[in-house]
C-alpha cells in the first residue's frame, strides 16, 4: 500500500482510525465516509461491521484504501442497518509487515447476551501477559492483534450486559486505548484513563457518531459536540441518547502531544483549537527560539506547511513553496530497496528551482525520525542552487520509541537516540539544525507555563523518555527505560 506521506518510512505513523454511528439510515455509508476522512491514520486495511434488526450482524474487512473497497454497491449493500462501526489500520502489534485479514478490525464476539464488535486505536502494553493468561485458561485467539484480548476478557467477565463486560475487560488492560464498540442497539465509546489517543462525539440528525478526529464528523455533516474525556465511557442508544460514566480510577490526562504536531489532520479540532492553528503557533515559537538570517522559509510538504507559515509570520522572512509535492504518486515506486527509496523522494518531491537558486533557505519539517529523508531533501535544495540550508523542526528530537499505538523504528534507528543536535547537524551536512524545545512545544499547544516537570500535561515519551504507562511487554523483552535521575 502506498504510504500517506511521501516519506512514510521516515515518519512516525499513527496506526489506527476509528469511527462509529447509530440512529441513521444505512450506517455503513456514513462509516465508510468517516473512515475515508481518517485514512491518514491507517492505509493498510479497513473494516466495517453493521447490525440490521432483521439481518443481524454483517462485516466486511479488506486490504487497501477505503475508497477502493467500501464504495461498490456489492460491498455496501452487504452491510445493512442503522448502526455500524469501522476501523482503518496500519499493521499493529504482532503483525508488522505481514498482516493477515484476520488481524483487520473490527473484531466480533458472540456472547450469551448477544454479539458485540469492537475497534481499537492504541496499543495494549500488557497484551503479551494477558494473551498468555487467556490462552492458559482456554481462549482460542483468531488473530495476532493485541486488541483481540479485549474480546476474550469480555467473554470471561461475569457481568450481565456488554457495556459492563467491556468495563471489566478494559480494567485489566494497560496502555493506550480509544475504543468504539457496538451491540445490536448500542454504540459504545471509551478512552483510556490517561486519554492518550483521541475520540470525539458528534450528532447527525437523530443519530450520534464517534470518531478519532473531528474531520470525520465534518465529512458526513455531523455536528461536533465534544471530546470524550480521558477515562470516560459513553453508551449511546438512538432512543435514549448518550449515557456517560467514568469506570476507571481518575488520573491526570496524558494526551499524545504528537497528535498536535503531526498525526491529526490540520482541519481537525483538538483541545478546543484547530490543529492548523496549533501548528502555526509551533512555527512561531520555533522562530522565537531559533532565529536565523535567511531569504526564504519553505515547508517540507505537506506536514511542515502550517509550522513554516508560523515561522515566516513570526520572523518576517518570506514564505515560499520551495518544494512541490507530486500529488499523484501511485504505488508503483514504493519498493523496499534503499536505492529505490532514495529515488522515491525525488519522484515525489521536486524543488522549485526558480525560487531556490542563490537563496539562503530555512526548511521547516514536523519531525526527524531516521534522518534519511532530511538528508535527501537537503541535497535536492543544494542541487537547485541554494546558498545555505537551515533545518527547523517543529518537534523536539525523537529519541524514544512510542508504545502507545504509533509505529516507531527501534530506538537505535532513531537519529536523535544516537546523536546530539550538533552531531545531527554534521551528519545531515546542513548549515544549521534546530528543534523546538519541549517547553516551546507545550507553550505552542496552549500551556503558557510550558511543561510541568512534576506532572507533564501530555504524553511526550518519544521526546523525553518518560513513559506515563510502563510498557510492560517491551520491558519484559529487554527494553530499557530511562533511569528517573537522567
Ligand atoms: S510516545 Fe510520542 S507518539 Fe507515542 S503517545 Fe506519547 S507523544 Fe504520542
Amino acid at each position: 500500500m502506498p504510504p500517506a506521506h511521501p516519506f512514510d518510512d521516515d515518519k512516525l505513523r499513527e496506526e489506527c482510525g476509528i469511527f462509529g454511528v447509530v440512529g441513521v439510515k444505512d450506517a455503513a455509508n456514513f462509516v465508510a465516509l468517516g473512515l475515508h476522512a481518517l485514512q491518514h491514520r491507517g492505509q493498510e486495511a479497513g473494516g466495517i461491521v453493521t447490525h440490521d434488526p432483521e439481518l443481524g450482524f454483517n462485516s466486511a474487512r479488506r486490504f487497501g484504501y477505503v475508497r477502493d473497497n467500501f464504495t461498490s454497491s456489492d460491498v455496501m449493500e452487504s452491510l445493512p442497518g442503522p448502526i455500524g462501526i469501522g476501523h482503518v489500520r496500519y499493521s499493529t502489534a504482532g503483525s508488522k509487515g505481514q498482516t493477515a485479514i484476520r488481524d483487520v478490525q473490527p473484531f466480533f464476539g458472540e456472547f450469551s447476551m448477544g454479539g458485540a464488535a469492537i475497534a481499537h486505536n492504541g496499543n495494549i502494553t500488557n497484551a503479551n501477559a494477558l494473551r498468555r493468561e487467556l490462552i492458559e485458561r482456554g481462549s482460542i485467539f483468531q488473530s495476532s492483534s493485541d486488541s483481540e484480548c479485549i474480546i476474550h476478557l469480555m467473554a470471561r467477565s461475569l457481568q450481565r450486559n456488554i457495556p459492563e463486560r467491556m468495563e471489566d475487560a478494559l480494567r485489566r488492560v494497560e496502555g493506550a486505548f480509544s475504543v468504539v464498540a457496538m451491540t445490536r442497539t448500542k454504540l459504545i465509546g471509551v478512552r483510556d484513563p490517561l486519554g492518550v489517543r483521541p475520540l470525539v462525539l458528534g450528532k447527525i440528525g437523530d443519530g450520534w457518531c464517534l470518531a478519532s478526529e473531528t474531520c470525520a464528523l465534518d465529512i458526513i455533516g455531523a455536528e461536533f459536540l465534544r471530546e470524550i474525556e480521558p477515562g470516560e465511557m459513553v453508551v449511546i442508544n438512538a432512543q435514549n441518547g448518550v449515557e456517560s460514566h467514568f469506570p476507571f480510577r481518575r488520573q491526570p490526562s496524558k494526551f499524545c502531544i504528537f497528535e498536535h504536531v503531526y498525526f491529526s489532520r490540520p482541519d481537525s479540532i483538538l483541545g478546543g483549537r484547530s490543529v492548523y492553528e496549533t501548528r502555526e503557533a509551533i512555527g512561531r515559537e520555533l522562530a522565537k527560539e531559533s532565529p536565523v538570517d535567511a531569504d526564504l522559509v519553505c515547508p517540507v510538504p505537506d506536514s511542515g506547511t502550517p509550522a513554516a507559515i508560523g515561522y515566516s509570520l513570526e520572523s518576517g522572512i518570506p514564505y515560499a513553496m520551495g518544494i512541490i509535492r507530486n500529488q499523484y504518486m501511485g504505488r508503483t515506486f514504493i519498493e523496499p530497496t534503499e536505492q529505490i527509496r532514495n529515488m522515491g523522494v525525488r519522484l515525489k518531491l521536486n524543488v522549485n528551482r526558480a525560487l531556490i537558486e542563490g537563496k539562503r533557505v530555512i526548511l521547516v519539517d514536523d519531525s526527524v525520525v531516521r534522518g534519511t529523508t532530511s538528508r535527501k531533501i537537503k541535497e535536492m535544495i543544494l542541487d537547485a542552487g541554494a546558498k545555505e540550508v537551515h533545518f527547523r523542526i517543529a518537534s523536539p528530537p525523537t529519541a524514544w520509541p512510542c508504545f502507545y499505538g504509533v509505529d516507531t523504528p527501534q530506538r537505535e534507528k532513531l537519529l536523535a537516540a544516537t546523536m546530539t543536535e550538533e552531531e545531527m547537524t554534521k551528519h545531515l551536512a546542513v548549515d544549521s539544525l534546530k528543534f523546538i524545545s519541549l517547553d516551546g512545544l507545550y507553550r505552542a499547544v496552549g500551556e503558557s507555563q510550558g511543561r510541568s516537570k512534576d506532572c507533564p500535561q501530555y504524553c511526550d515519551a518519544c521526546f523525553s523518555g518518560e513513559y506515563p504507562v510502563t510498557p510492560a511487554d517491551m520491558v519484559e523483552q529487554g527494553f530499557k527505560m530511562q533511569p528517573a535521575a537522567e
